[in-house]
């Protein structure tokens, strides 16, 4: 493998869109969590493997999620990426029940991000937390981390303690979102009490499966409800190519459109754009955390179009420099990967 370089050189620059890090106040809320009664069984699997397992890949994790300097700036450079978007890692302040805690401890990780970033004005960007526990101070805490620390897109961990963002409760946290014209990175949380069952007893919770599942349904679950024909201009950015929702997008729009016509569910309306497709097409943006593979980014590409298809690295969870080399020789022209690598994340994030 040729030595991977930050700079541009090859004709565009690396900016990942998915980049995660911790916070001592998170891991500190997290460590109490788990030692509640009634803990939730997907968090128990997948924080309590990350937080307290011996093995080596999760102490890499750890470790590197609490590193906002040199340590992730030496990464970056010897995996030749420019710039990291970075957001607070899954699944952050959404599992925490004491809805006042969790709102302070995202709006410390959004100071301590903003000043990372000016720390590292050329290398970091990010994306603001909120918990949305509490809609009203979430949405007061989008508004102030685009207008005062300059975070010009929001992450939401998917579920809200087993609670969807198309639930009317959390709509002052869209309408802040639209308002401030950040988008909101969606990304996966293990999946809530009542869906992760059969995914545990099979050892498929977590980022092998259980993510995407979970939060492919959270995107689709805005769609049918007609989120997007409440907030036409809101925007959602989903990893891991799609959460594999482009590959089902013949069948959603068959077999939606066939229930809304038999009117199967009564809460189940028509949407203004018809078609789920149009949805995805029109309202989300899709990066490929996890996914170096050329077919489904290419076939994302062609099913969802090339200006919303956007490169990410998934850092520090994982990272093999191998990856990126793998991209950079994708067959595809130089304008379509600079677009893919450097142009869509600029224009979606306002660099
Ligand atoms: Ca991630």
């Amino acid at each position: 493998m040729t030595e991977l370089k930050t700079g541009g050189s090859q004709g565009y620059l690396r900016i990942a869109t998915e980049e995660a890090f911790s916070t001592p106040e998170l891991i500190e809320a997290w460590r109490e969590e788990l030692e509640l009664p009634d803990v939730d069984p997907g968090f128990q699997s997948l924080i309590g493997f990350y937080i307290n397992h011996p093995a080596e890949r999760p102490k890499f994790i750890y470790d590197r999620l609490a590193d906002l300097g040199e340590t992730r700036l030496a990464d970056m450079d010897a995996r030749g990426i420019d710039r990291q978007i970075l957001a607070l890692t899954s699944p952050a302040t959404n599992v925490l029940r004491d809805a006042d805690r969790a709102t302070m401890i995202a709006e410390t990780a959004n100071d301590r991000l903003a000043e990372a970033c000016r720390a590292h004005p050329d290398r970091f960007s990010g994306m603001a937390a909120c918990a949305p526990q509490d809609p009203r101070r979430a949405a007061k805490e989008i508004e102030r981390a685009v207008t005062k620390l300059g975070l010009n897109a929001v992450v939401i961990n998917s579920h809200i303690l087993g609670e969807y963002l198309d639930n009317p409760k959390f709509s002052e946290v869209l309408e802040a979102a639209e308002a401030m014209d950040a988008p909101i990175y969606l990304h996966p949380n293990t999946p809530p009490r009542n869906m992760i069952g059969p995914m545990l007893e099979a050892g498929l919770d977590g980022a092998v499966f259980g993510f995407g599942v979970e939060t492919g349904m959270h995107a689709l679950r805005l769609i049918t409800s007609g989120v997007f024909d409440r907030f036409p201009r809101l925007q959602v950015i989903i990893g891991h190519m799609g959460e594999a929702l482009p590959f089902w997008m013949y069948r959603l729009d068959f077999m939606h459109q066939a229930g809304i016509r038999a009117n199967r569910y009564e809460f189940l309306k028509p949407l203004k754009k018809e078609k789920v497709s149009n949805y995805l097409k029109e309202n989300f943006y899709m990066t490929n955390s996890g996914v170096a593979w050329e077919p489904a980014i290419k076939f994302t590409q062609d099913v969802i179009g090339k200006d919303r298809v956007l490169y990410a690295m998934d850092y520090p969870y994982q990272c093999p420099a191998e990856e990126v080399a793998k991209l950079d020789a994708m067959d595809m022209s130089l304008e379509d990967k600079k677009m893919f690598f450097q142009t869509n994340a600029e224009r979606v994030f306002k660099l």
